[in-house]
């Protein structure tokens, strides 16, 4: 599932494709989306991203608000199968999406702007704060994929960024210590930056610390990574280094 850094990899790409440019046509193949014909004919003039949610600023006032869930992508060559097209004056983004869960939705600035304040800070766009885990004596890695409390993490940035700051996944979020907290706020800044540096590539070249590397050596101290289950999804930790 796209989390931040592959969100902000795919605007990084839709930006210089799509912006400043008039979209000529709209094509659903899909009737699980619905969208207002009159958004063609305006312009798309930006193109950004808060927390997991993909945002397009139309002229006239209007957003497109688009979320990936599992599945969803956008291409610029024509896939097989393709749930919307998007044509414009600059070209044609297709979004793909194989298990049909992604969302997208024509929005008014009031409903994009409701849709939004539900989020906690993004790590990127706002710095680090974690003030909010704070309020929830749920397992700290629990705790991370709450969208409400930090926006944008989710099961495979939570487990990376637990094993930069040496945390314990299964610590309460409210008992941790202040240190804790800012270790922990440095270890998501740096695991998502990382990751949006490697671009388009990622899918090729990305290497996890702990992530699906169950049995493996830690990168740190050589102990094997072991996998446990949280909330019906794996966490991935180092038993040595994050007692
Ligand atoms: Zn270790």
């Amino acid at each position: 599932m796209p989390e931040l850094p592959e969100v902000q990899i795919l605007v990084n790409q839709l930006g210089p494709r799509l912006e400043r440019a008039r979209i000529q046509a709209v094509e659903i193949r899909d009737p699980k989306i619905k969208l207002r014909h009159d958004i063609v004919g305006r312009k798309i003039l930006r193109v950004w991203r808060r927390g997991k949610n993909i945002i397009f600023d139309l002229s006239g006032g209007l957003h497109l608000l688009v979320h990936l869930r599992m599945t969803g992508w956008f291409e610029f060559t024509e896939p097989k199968r393709y749930r919307v097209a998007i044509r414009t004056g600059k070209g044609t983004a297709y979004f793909e999406d194989g298990r049909r869960f992604g969302v997208m939705q024509v929005v008014t600035p009031a409903e994009l702007q409701r849709a939004l304040a539900a989020l906690g800070p993004d790590p990127i766009a706002d710095g680090c704060d974690l003030s909010r885990l704070r309020q929830t004596s749920r397992p700290v890695k629990v705790a991370l994929l709450d969208q409400h409390l930090v926006a944008g993490v989710g099961n495979i940035y939570a487990s990376e960024s637990l094993w930069r700051a040496r945390v314990n996944p299964r610590r309460r979020a409210d008992r941790l210590r202040p240190e804790e907290v800012r270790a922990l706020e440095r270890g998501i800044v740096t695991s998502l930056r990382k990751v949006i540096r490697y671009g388009p590539r990622i899918f090729d070249v990305q290497q996890f610390a702990v992530y699906e590397r169950a049995g493996k050596p830690c990168r740190r101290c050589g102990t094997a990574i072991r996998r446990t289950v949280q909330a019906q999804r794996s966490t991935y930790c180092c038993p040595q280094c994050q007692r």
